[in-house]
């Protein structure tokens, strides 16, 4: 991080901003400093001992056997494409309102991406819209736990085993999520389906200080052979078993990350506490809605991602940025309509919901270094928009 953006945060710390992620290396300085210090020490900067110690950390912290590190998240989904040797014309089910990564790998291996739609309320893959995807072709479904709530697993998994489909979680917005189901068995999110991936990168709830992602595992063999896929198809060095990548965490990252998975929960709490302040004070104005919590699963908020019903996105957002309140659209064009995908035949029309969440949804600073102040300011600046507009 440039020093100059260092130095006006100090001066300037009401300034407000999507993530603070200086703030919160502050906190951890000592642990953090003296990690990478390590690290350096050994030089042992490719698969050095933090790596296997971070890897069993977080498959003890997420109840699961395995977890295999990687170089980040989409490389993730990659692994565990690869992993579960889905080959050329096999059809993935994926949400079209989701990050572009969810659908790249699929691409990206000649494999076929098959839309489909999802919740009005909660964003999150809608069952039924997979049940209509499904074709004899389709080998696998990806639900996105989007925005740091789990999709509805139940359902999906009920569908994935009528079917004999592979379920792939993409993890990488609510690492640390809880799913409930309904018998009452709890599972933590990217631990239900044959295997979850998240993302390290480092705005996400639990990141590094660059790229990383892991895969999260139960069964030993497939474990094992995507653990080999990721460097490069070998476990005994020099003999290669197996067409694989380069994908690894690196030491360094491992070692940051070690020091900022003890402090996940706590993380979580706090982006709870700001999304429960935007609630508090957003939640009843008819103009616009509050991100609706499912009932199954905890959120761990990665997105505090508001819908504006009855009023143009794009005036408010521009409104909070004159009065110094960044907020961002994830995701303003739905998979399905983006350019790089045409050639999978869908048009304007397929998925109504994803098209017109991608034109309402907006979203408001949160991570873990807020104050009772800041929040306040963004609460009454939108409360302001809202009156100047006859919408309160
Ligand atoms: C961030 C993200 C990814 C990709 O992770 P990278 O580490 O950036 O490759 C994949 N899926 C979703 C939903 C994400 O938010």
């Amino acid at each position: 991080m440039p020093l100059i953006t260092n130095l006006m945060n100090i001066k300037n710390p009401s300034k407000i901003q999507m993530v603070d992620l200086y703030s919160q290396y502050l906190y951890l300085k000592e642990d953090i400093d003296a990690a990478i210090a390590e690290v350096i020490e050994t030089s042992s900067y490719i698969n050095g001992p933090a790596v296997n110690k971070f890897a069993s950390e977080l498959a003890d912290y997420n109840g699961i056997k395995h977890v295999v590190p990687c170089a980040n998240g989409t490389d993730a989904l990659q692994l565990a494409m690869m992993g579960l040797e889905l080959k050329p014309g096999d059809e993935v089910i994926v949400p079209s309102f989701t990050y572009v990564a969810t659908a790249e790998v699929i691409a990206l291996l000649g494999l076929t991406p098959v839309f489909v739609d999802v919740n009005p309320d909660t964003f999150l893959i809608d069952p039924q819209s997979v049940k209509e995807g499904i074709t004899a072709r389709t080998k696998a479904i990806v639900p996105v736990h989007l925005y740091g709530q789990c999709a509805d697993m139940e359902a999906i998994m009920a569908i994935a085993k009528a079917h004999h489909l592979y379920v792939i979680e993409d993890t990488a917005q609510a690492i640390g999520a809880d799913y409930t189901f309904s018998d009452g068995t709890k599972k933590k999110a990217g631990t239900i389906g044959t295997i979850g991936t998240t993302s390290f990168f480092p705005s996400k709830n639990l990141g590094c200080y660059g790229d990383g992602g892991a895969l999260f595992i139960q069964d030993e063999t497939l474990a094992r052979k995507i653990q080999m896929i990721a460097n490069h198809g070998q476990q005994v060095k020099y003999y290669h078993d197996l067409v694989g990548v380069n994908s690894r965490l690196d030491t360094l990252q491992a070692a940051i990350l070690r020091v900022k998975l003890k402090e996940l929960d706590n993380y979580c709490s706090k982006r709870n506490s700001t999304a429960n302040f935007y609630d508090k004070h957003l939640g009843n104005f008819a103009a616009l809605s509050c991100p609706q919590r499912v009932g199954n699963s905890s959120h761990v908020f990665h997105q505090y991602t508001i819908k504006c019903n009855s009023f143009n996105r794009d005036e408010l957002k521009q409104f909070l940025a004159e009065r110094g309140i960044p907020s961002m659209v994830y995701y303003p064009v739905p998979l399905h309509l983006q350019k790089a995908y045409q050639s999978y035949g869908y048009k304007e029309g397929d998925f109504p919901v994803s098209e017109e969440l991608s034109t309402e949804v907006l979203s408001l600073p949160i991570h873990t270094e807020q104050h009772e102040e800041e929040l306040r300011v963004i609460t009454d600046t939108i409360k302001e928009f809202l009156t100047t507009n006859n919408l309160a």
